[in-house]
């Protein structure tokens, strides 16, 4: 391992000490970590607290990130990007998620958890999404193993592999179908066919891709999180036609069941959000609708869901953040 943390100090003597900070940071995810790292190199107190869910909190190993030739396990690159900024000077409260934020006169906020209150000029909100995992025992064992949502990040591992879909709309069909430029062993399930245009469904059946109706009986997975076989217990048509259950062999799932943002503290603040409760934002400054409050990451309505949009918008919003702290405390009139 090339890394040495020991050696490095977590100290940085241009930061004074006070529970008052230049940024409050809510998420140490990619996003909430980057921008702690910007933001401490800017010489900005900084102050991150962090729930421990999240997206970066699965089993997956990113491959595409620049920088790591045989991938970076996602809660090894947390635990790197938490290093570099300690090592700058950022304070972390781990396992301590933000409840409030409220907005204060003249523009700054105080921040609030179960244990503490601190008050930040500028508040950046990293808090990230999950997805909504298939409805069998144990899911969660097998996201980012050999279950995956996302076909920018992880199509490329299942080249010709057999790969089950799990849908509930047309999003589901279309992830399935797009799937094909990757492997051509593909079979699609979903609960309830009579929420997915014929239409829809008809695509798949003129692409050769079987659609089964029904829900998840059984998931064999060794080692643990590595699929190996799904038997589905089947439903309407799909039961008249090849019986009550089916048994696939199938080397991973991709799913496309929706997602579940985490928006509580952008609600109570009464934040612009889309249909789907992701926030928008200004897409120059990452700024929300509200002063001094930025939204960066996942959480964003205009979002890539990739680590590189998601370090990107949190370099955006603290170069936003210094150049108003920089007119502040250092314009010469
Ligand atoms: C299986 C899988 C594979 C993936 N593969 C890739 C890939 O190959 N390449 C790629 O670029 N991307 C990939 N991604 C996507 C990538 O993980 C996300 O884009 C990235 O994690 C987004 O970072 P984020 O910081 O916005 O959100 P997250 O990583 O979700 O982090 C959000 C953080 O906010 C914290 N939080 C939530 N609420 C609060 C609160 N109230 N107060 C304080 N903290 C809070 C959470 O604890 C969490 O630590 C993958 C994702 C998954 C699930």
């Amino acid at each position: 391992m090339p890394f040495h943390f020991k050696e490095l100090t977590p100290y940085n003597p241009l930061v004074p000490k006070s529970t008052k900070y230049d940024i409050a940071i809510l998420g140490a995810g990619p996003a909430g970590l980057a921008a702690a790292i910007y933001a401490a190199r800017y010489n900005l107190k900084t102050v991150v607290f962090d729930a421990g869910c999240g997206r970066s909190t699965w089993f997956q190993k990113y491959e595409n990130y620049l920088g790591f030739p045989g991938g970076v396990k996602a809660t090894r690159l947390r635990e790197l990007g938490r290093n570099q900024a300690e090592r700058l000077g950022v304070k972390f409260h781990p396992d301590e998620p933000v409840e409030r934020i409220l907005p204060r006169a003249g523009g700054t906020h105080a921040v609030r958890s179960k244990r503490r209150t601190v008050t930040a000029e500028a508040v950046v909100i990293a808090n990230g999404i999950e997805d909504v995992l298939p409805d069998f025992e144990e899911s969660y064992e097998y996201e980012g193993k050999s279950m995956y949502w996302c076909i920018l990040c992880d199509g490329h591992y299942v080249n010709g592999q057999s790969v089950l879909c799990v849908g509930k709309d047309a999003d589901g069909v279309d992830l399935t179908l797009r799937l094909r430029q990757f492997t051509k062993r593909l079979a699609f399930t979903a609960e309830d066919f009579s929420k997915i245009p014929a239409w829809e469904l008809g695509k798949l059946a003129r692409a050769g891709i079987p659609a089964y109706e029904g829900t998840f009986k059984e998931v064999v997975g060794r080692p643990k999180g590595h699929v190996r076989s799904v038997t589905l217990a089947l439903t309407g048509k799909s039961k008249k036609r090849y019986g009550a259950e089916k048994k696939l062999a199938v080397d991973a799932i991709f799913h496309r069941l929706g997602i579940q943002p985490y928006n509580d503290v952008a609600k109570r603040l009464k934040l612009r959000m889309d249909e789907r409760g992701l926030i928008k934002v200004d897409p120059d400054t990452m700024e929300t609708g509200v002063k001094n409050v930025f939204a960066v990451g996942d959480i964003r309505h205009d979002a890539l869901h990739q680590l590189h949009s998601a370090t990107y918008s949190a370099t955006r919003a603290v170069i936003e953040i210094n150049r108003r702290l920089y007119a502040k405390r250092f314009a010469i009139r």
